[in-house]
């Protein structure tokens, strides 16, 4: 019998991994701050539930993917966080990227209830929560790990063990190193290719299944020369990974200066007001410096 599970934030991510988790046939108990983007799970069989500590109450399994560090404390252990409904025995599992320092101070006070936790963040876009073929990199037990691969299986297609609790958002940290990484080089390359007057499809085409081609080259690189700046994954919350990332790096004591210099590269696009515009637009910074634009 498929474990009861609560599913808490349908953001982006979380909408398409709900949907995943109710389609592999799990009961699925939903809640969202806001409650109209509940809707749509509702109207595909899942349950409502009246808040987090509500929804913990019903499940046996507790699934949180919101934006930031204090967001996953608030629907965690604030005043009506899952802590307060989840019996012992639970297990929460935190697929947002948030810090690692407080992702096990979380566990410490979840444990205090014998509510287990594994760390969950995931890689793939929102493409690829929909599809369910995320890529998940998993901190905790072994034993929890087990029982919640049936979950993952339903949401991921490489579900990587990687170490303690906490350990899966530094692995996270590590990838979104290299997806900044990739996305500067996306900017840079069809800035260079535009000033220098070649079609920017032919060099599309030539590029992606190539050595330097990536995930970021394939699916992103389509949406600049049409100029989408539609989201898959906001400014926003880039920014937020870079400073989670920067603040760790910090504390091991080791540079990324290529990573804060495209840190600071989003701020300056967080301060024009894109914010809510995919990762994608740092083009738009690179654009400003140079004054070329690509796709004109
Ligand atoms: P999103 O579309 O902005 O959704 C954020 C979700 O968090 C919404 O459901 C929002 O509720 C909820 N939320 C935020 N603050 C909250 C609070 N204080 N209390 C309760 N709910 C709160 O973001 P997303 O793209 O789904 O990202 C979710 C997480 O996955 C983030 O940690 C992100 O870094 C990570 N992630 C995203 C991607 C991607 O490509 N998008 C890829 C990998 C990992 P409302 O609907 O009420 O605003």
């Amino acid at each position: 019998m498929a474990e009861r599970i609560g599913f808490i934030g349908l953001g982006i991510m979380g909408r398409g991994m709900a949907r995943n988790l109710l389609n592999a046939g799990f009961p699925l108990t939903v809640w969202n701050r806001t409650a109209a983007r509940a809707e749509e799970l509702v109207a595909a069989g899942a349950a409502l539930a009246a808040s987090p500590a509500a929804l913990a109450g019903q499940s046996e399994i507790i699934i949180s993917c919101v934006s930031d560090t204090p967001d996953v404390e608030a629907v965690l252990l604030g005043e009506q966080g899952a802590i307060h409904g989840a019996q012992a025995g639970a297990l929460v599992i935190d697929m947002s990227t948030i810090s690692p320092q407080a992702t096990r101070t979380i566990g410490a006070k979840l444990a205090e209830r014998g509510v287990a936790m594994l760390d969950a963040p995931v890689s793939g876009g929102s493409e690829g929560a929909a599809k369910g073929t995320l890529s998940i990199m998993v901190g905790g037990e072994a034993a929890n790990v087990e029982r919640a691969r049936p979950a993952f299986e339903a949401m991921g297609k490489t579900i990587t063990h990687v170490g303690a609790l906490g350990d899966g958002q530094t692995v996270k940290l590590a990838n979104q190193i290299l997806v900044v990484g990739n996305t500067m080089a996306m900017a840079e390359a069809l800035l260079f290719a535009q000033a220098s007057g070649v079609d920017l499809q032919h060099t599309y085409d030539a590029l992606k299944n190539g050595a330097a081609g990536s995930w970021m080259f394939t699916n992103r690189a389509p949406q600049i020369l049409q100029r989408d700046w539609r989201p898959g994954f906001t400014i926003d919350l880039q920014e937020k990974d870079l400073r989670l990332a920067l603040t760790a790096a910090e504390q091991v004591g080791v540079p990324l200066l290529g990573t804060s210099l495209i840190a600071n590269l989003y701020r300056t696009l967080q301060q024009r007001g894109l914010g809510a515009e995919g990762n994608h637009a740092l083009v738009k910074a690179l654009e400003a410096l140079s004054g070329f634009e690509v796709g004109a």
